[in-house]
């Protein structure tokens, strides 16, 4: 039998058998595993902790039977948790990263950004929708689908004027580009995506955008979501 040692954030658990928990934990090393950790639903349980979605650390795994046999959190983001408007926005980070990550696959840089979008919720005192918003401009970026912020993906000029969503491709092009499948994005949300994009998470509380600019940039990036990866994200 062997043990292999991850770092992993916890996405979600769920009840298993009488008194486990069957834990899915995005992890550096291997994507996205799912673990069992046995008898955690005890009061005793020395890692009832661990279990809790949002958990980061170090985990202890014992294979084949993928069961956890020690955990050492180094933040459980309990701040999440005290908020119910940053605990959903939490959650539609965690559910992102379960819908668009393969079991096995690693993806260190998502994981990073991952960690990052959460503490900055949890810690910074920030819009929490301007966190998901740059989050999810990273998430397109990750899996090749980048928004073009500046210039038309397709005739690569400077935007003038309207621009739009190609719904078929995950592309923003100009007017003179526009085809098929498109919905205009407004110019106030266009430069939501481009601040959010170019601001590291440490700097979001500095910024202040056009009011409901961000609403209507998470309207924007569900539909685009939706296309591309078959399912909707419960955003707002
Ligand atoms: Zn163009």
């Amino acid at each position: 039998m062997d043990t292999i040692k991850v770092k992993a954030i916890v996405l979600s658990s769920a009840d298993y058998k009488e008194k486990d928990k069957l834990v899915t934990l995005f992890t550096i090393e291997h994507g996205i595993m799912q673990v069992i950790m046995k008898s955690v639903k005890t009061q005793k349980a020395k890692m009832k902790f661990a279990k809790e979605p949002f958990c980061f650390g170090e985990f202890l795994i014992s294979l084949p039977s993928k069961v956890i046999t020690g955990a050492n959190i180094e933040d459980s983001f309990f701040e999440l948790t005290k908020d119910i408007d940053k605990f959903y926005i939490g959650c539609a980070i965690l559910e992102t990263v379960k819908t668009i990550v393969v079991s096995g696959e690693k993806n260190v840089e998502l994981f990073i950004e991952t960690l990052k979008a959460i503490g900055c919720i949890a810690y910074n005192g920030v819009n929490d929708k301007y966190v998901l918003v740059k989050f999810l401009l990273s998430v397109f970026k990750n899996m090749g689908y980048s928004l073009a912020l500046d210039k038309c993906s397709t005739c690569g000029q400077k935007f003038i004027g309207k621009r739009y969503l190609n719904l078929d491709f995950g592309e923003i092009v100009c007017t003179g580009c526009k085809s098929g499948n498109c919905i205009e994005i407004s110019a106030k949300c266009h430069s939501c995506f481009k601040i959010l994009s170019e601001t590291s998470y440490d700097k979001l509380n500095t910024i202040k955008l056009a009011p409901k600019s961000e609403d209507e940039a998470l309207n924007v990036l569900n539909i685009n979501f939706e296309r591309r990866f078959n399912k909707k994200l419960n955003l707002l």
